[in-house]
């Protein structure tokens, strides 16, 4: 959880864009992403000022995750959603 902010192998995040140093962790959307992406030590991050996905590498110290999906709770479903589950 404690990642050190400093890793000689990691340059800071910088955006490419806009050239900010604030970046967050992004979700990984696709198996495709999730598969390649750990192969070569990335993962994806979000700008935090432009909001400009790119990859970076997992030492890159980044910020977690915005935390702006809505919280639901998860662990109730409405049993008025008639899904066909496979
Ligand atoms: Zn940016």
């Amino acid at each position: 959880m404690n990642d050190s902010p400093d890793r000689p192998l990691a340059p800071p995040y910088i955006c490419r864009d806009c050239g900010s140093e604030v970046g967050f962790r992004s979700r990984r959307r696709t198996l495709i992403e999730r598969f390649i992406l750990r192969l070569f030590l990335l993962m994806p991050v979000r700008c935090g000022e432009c909001f400009r996905r790119d990859y970076r590498l997992i030492f890159t110290p980044v910020r977690d995750r915005l935390p702006d999906s809505p919280r639901v709770n998860p662990g109730k479903v409405t049993p008025a959603s008639n899904r066909n589950v496979a």
